[in-house]
This record gives C-alpha cells, sequence and structure tokens, in this order.
C-alpha cells in the first residue's frame, strides 16, 4: 500500500475542502450534450399513447408499445430533459432482481419467487440483447457483485444467505476474510458473497441508446414539458402542460419520485435523496494497490450501505449510505448537492481505501429514489383503465423499469399475462403516513436502521414492520 503523505492524512481526517473541486453533476454526463434538445410541446396534438417521464420507464415503454404496434402514435413528455433524472445518474448496477433482492423476494412473495426469478433473468437477457442488436455502446459488463460485510453480524449474515440463493438456484459464492482481501484490497472487510448474476451499465449510455431507438421507432418526444394535468371526456383524456396539450386514448405514468399527477401515489411514493462521488481515473499503480481485478460492482451488506463501482476511465464510482428523505416530498434540484452527506462519503472512501488518499473527487452529485414500503413498484390503472401507472422501483430500476413498462403496457391493453397475474404487481405497498408524521417516521426508521447497523439486532419497531412486510430502503 502506497503511504499516505501528511497532508493526504489530515485532509482525510477532516474531509476539508476536499470536494471544493468537485464537479457538481454526474460523471456521466461528461461527453454527453445535457439539457433539451427538443422545442417544448405547443399547441393541440392527437397520440394514441402519452407517457409522462422519458426516464428509463417511459423509454422502455415507447419502445416497446412501437415494437408491438409500428403505428402507434406515441408522445413522451419530458418535463426536464431526458436523461436529468435517475436514469441519467444511477449507480449503473444491473440486477436481475424484481424482488429488491433474493432475500425480501423470499420474504414477502416465497411462492412465486422463482417465477420472479426466472422473469428477472430473462428481462436481463433480453435487455443485453437489446442493446447488442441496436448497437448501444452502453458499457454492459455481466460481471456480477460482491456484497461485502464490513461487520461481524454482516458477515453472519452473508454467510446464512448462501442457502437462499442455493435455495432459489443461484450460484454465489461465500468468501472468507482472506478471500474477500485477496480480491479486494482494503482491511474494512470481514467476508463478502460473490455472485457473477447481473452485472454494470454506464446509466447515461442505456439512457441515450433508448432515446434513440424510440425515436428511431416514432417516438415523439418532447423535453421542456411538464404534464401539469389529466382530464377525461368520453373516451378521450387529455394531458395539458404548460404550453400545449395531447389528447390521446391511453396515459402512462412513469414520472418515478416527481410529484406525480395522480393524487393516489402520493401515500405511496417516498422520494428520498441518495449521493455519490466520482474519483479522477486511477493510475495502473493506483489500481494495482486496491486488487479488484474483476471490475464487479461492489456494495455493503449493512441498511446504510455504499455501493462502488468502475467507470471505463478507471474512475470509482462511489455512492449511497444516506437516504436523505426532505419534509413534505421535497424534490428539489438544490436538494441534489448536500455537503454533508458528500463528506460522510468522502470521509468514508478514504477509510476504506487509504492508499487511494490522493486520489481526488471530480465528480459529485445526488439523485431521488422512489421508495415505496415494500421496495418495489406499484402498478395500477386509473380513469377506467385508460392510465395505468409503474413508479417505486427504490433503488433498483436499472433493469427491472424495463420489466415495469411492460407490465404498464399489459394494463392498459386489459392483457391478462404471467406478469399481471403475480401478486408483486398485483398487491399494493401500505401507504406511508402523510405530513406532518411522514417525515418523524422516517427518521425513526433511519435510526432504528443505523442501529441495527452498530449493534446487529433488529429492534422492535422494525420487528413489528418486518409483521407488515413494511420497509425504508433506498
Ligand atoms: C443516485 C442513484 C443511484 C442509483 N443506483 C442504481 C443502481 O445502481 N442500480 C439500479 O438498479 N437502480 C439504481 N437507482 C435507481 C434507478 O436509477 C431508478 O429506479 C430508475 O432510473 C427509474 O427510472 P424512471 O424512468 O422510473 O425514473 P427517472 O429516470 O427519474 O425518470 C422519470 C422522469 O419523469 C420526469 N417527470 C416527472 N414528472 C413529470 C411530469 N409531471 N411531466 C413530465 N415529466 C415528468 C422526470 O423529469 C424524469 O426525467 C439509483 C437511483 C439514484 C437516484
Amino acid at each position: 500500500m502506497a503511504a499516505m503523505t501528511a497532508k493526504a492524512a489530515k485532509k482525510a481526517m477532516t474531509g476539508a475542502d476536499e470536494l471544493r473541486d468537485a464537479e457538481p453533476r454526474p460523471v456521466w454526463w461528461d461527453g454527453v450534450q445535457t439539457g433539451p434538445r427538443t422545442e417544448p410541446l405547443s399547441g393541440r396534438r392527437h397520440a394514441d399513447l402519452v407517457i409522462v417521464g422519458a426516464g428509463y420507464t417511459g423509454l422502455w415503454a415507447a419502445v416497446e408499445a412501437l415494437t408491438e404496434d409500428p403505428a402507434r402514435r406515441v408522445v413522451l413528455l419530458e418535463q426536464d430533459w431526458v436523461g436529468a433524472g435517475a436514469s441519467g445518474r444511477n449507480g449503473g448496477f444491473v440486477s436481475e432482481s424484481l424482488t429488491h433482492g433474493i432475500a425480501h423476494g423470499e420474504a414477502m412473495w416465497p411462492d412465486e419467487l422463482d417465477e420472479l426469478q426466472r422473469l428477472g433473468r430473462q428481462n436481463v437477457e433480453e435487455i443485453t440483447g437489446f442493446l447488442h442488436t441496436h448497437g448501444i455502446d452502453a458499457d454492459l459488463r455481466l460481471v456480477g457483485k460482491t456484497t461485502l460485510a464490513r461487520t461481524a453480524h454482516d458477515y453472519a449474515a452473508l454467510r446464512d444467505a448462501v442457502a437462499t440463493y442455493a435455495r432459489r438456484g443461484d450460484e454465489v459464492r461465500f468468501l472468507d476474510r482472506d478471500e474477500v482481501r485477496a480480491d479486494i484490497h482494503s482491511s474494512s472487510f470481514l467476508g463478502g458473497l460473490r455472485t457473477l448474476r447481473g452485472g454494470l451499465v454506464d446509466p447515461m449510455a442505456l439512457t441515450l441508446g433508448l432515446r434513440r431507438v424510440a425515436e428511431e421507432l416514432g417516438a415523439n418526444i418532447f423535453e421542456g414539458s411538464p404534464a401539469t394535468g389529466i382530464s377525461r371526456t368520453g373516451s378521450t383524456l387529455t394531458v395539458r402542460s404548460a404550453h400545449g396539450s395531447v389528447e390521446t386514448s391511453q396515459v402512462l405514468l412513469a414520472s418515478n419520485a416527481y410529484r406525480p399527477l395522480l393524487r393516489r401515489l402520493r401515500a405511496w411514493v417516498l422520494p428520498v435523496y441518495d449521493y455519490v462521488l466520482a474519483t479522477a481515473p486511477l493510475t495502473a499503480e493506483q489500481l494495482a494497490s486496491i486488487g479488484w481485478q474483476q471490475n464487479q460492482g461492489l456494495t455493503d451488506a449493512g441498511n446504510q450501505f455504499h455501493y462502488f463501482r468502475r467507470t471505463r476511465d478507471d474512475r470509482i464510482v462511489w455512492g449511497g449510505y444516506d437516504a436523505v428523505y426532505h419534509y413534505g416530498n421535497a424534490v428539489r434540484p438544490e436538494l441534489e448537492l448536500r455537503d454533508a452527506s458528500h463528506r460522510l462519503l468522502a470521509r468514508h472512501f478514504r477509510e476504506t481505501f487509504p492508499q487511494l488518499a490522493e486520489v481526488p473527487f471530480t465528480h459529485r452529485w445526488g439523485g431521488v429514489i422512489d421508495t415505496t414500503t415494500r421496495f418495489t413498484p406499484i402498478f395500477g390503472t386509473a380513469f377506467h383503465g385508460r392510465l395505468a401507472y409503474a413508479v417505486g422501483f427504490t433503488g433498483l430500476g436499472v433493469a427491472s423499469t424495463r420489466f415495469g413498462a411492460r407490465v404498464a403496457l399489459d394494463l392498459l391493453a386489459g392483457r391478462d399475462t404471467e406478469r399481471t397475474r403475480l401478486k408483486a404487481v398485483t398487491g399494493t405497498a401500505v401507504p406511508f403516513p402523510p405530513e406532518p408524521l411522514r417525515w418523524p417516521a422516517v427518521e425513526l426508521t433511519r435510526a432504528a436502521l443505523a442501529r441495527e447497523d452498530e449493534t446487529g439486532r433488529r429492534g422492535m419497531l422494525l420487528r413489528t414492520f418486518d409483521r407488515f412486510g413494511v420497509g425504508f430502503n433506498s
């Protein structure tokens, strides 16, 4: 390990101003034309399907709808620009799971978990095929992931989890202390669980690829066009925006954690901010000092977990840990930067990899995660089946949004499919309480989760939640 200089050690201890020069934007946007590329919606238009929100969910919905019926008139309304939301700023971990991990699936839907696992696997296979067919270079690497234990109780939990994976036909390998440190050179880790399933992608490149294909298929995207309201006259829905409107037979809401057009969604979806840093590209020597030869995704096992991965140009993207809810479901651009959370991330990075003390952070950003109490999206319809929604991917939507978009299209078509029959689709989440109770309830839960991380004991509050299949996660 390279020795830390006195200056670097001081910085590492205080975290002082080492983020001053970090660009306040996702590293994935480097070399990308940001901002709207289209004119906003104006005047009165007609469509067969209006999709609200042009992140992964909306873009996949457009691609799938137009693949099914190339003559369909599909309009996407995006309030900001394509990529400005979670889809352009996430960690890029591609998970097969449709259940927010196997343990949660086992707890919530044990009878249909095999089916959910099969559909999740098929989903990632089809995404892989789609990227290949359309020549999208999104740096997709199916290199799997290692989940890391930092505490004795997480070590025990990971070891116990092996049996669950095996029962569900998933091959995983438990790594003891020496094995995990031989792979990732950090004394922070006591053990790990290695899976070869899933992998990593450049999230913004995926968004741009989806946009290109959606437009090639004929989708009409309007950026800078917030949908402000929906009304129905007979069998026609009208979606209003600031300078125009669209009359349509169907609407698909893919608006993630942003203020929803359908009031009922406010009870189910909580916007939670997640923060991220990226380092400068590592030199060959710096890379050698941390090992990580398999270049897989890494996450901690705890409730408050870091996720980290390398980019195409060998930077480290290091995010997570804090999950911050702002009173009243606030979602505002200025909340994407939070000094306290970014400093904490920087400190944890230096503690985990002291040999990288000299590596500067070049980017910092945040993004909003659409959390539900059951950690998986909710689906449903309104306006007599003419509107469908798929929201609440709770921090695991890079791949599962494609599945979610297909569910929403099934619902709009009134189709009975293997997807729409799933309890994980038909069931609903326990609502979050309204304010002024919502904020203190989240804070209390966060404190209970942090206590569990420290002690390994699941307190009474969390055990009660478990009984009702309720939780808080990012
Ligand atoms: C920091 C961060 C890290 C993450 N890491 C991972 C990860 O590693 N792996 C993983 O699987 N998932 C991860 N996620 C989650 C994943 O990014 C999301 O689940 C996924 O991108 C959701 O896609 P979406 O299309 O539903 O939402 P978005 O990408 O947010 O798109 C929704 C769009 O709707 C638009 N919109 C909202 N309201 C309106 C309106 N009224 N009118 C018009 N437009 C509207 C928004 O502007 C936005 O562009 C992460 C999320 C964040 C924030």
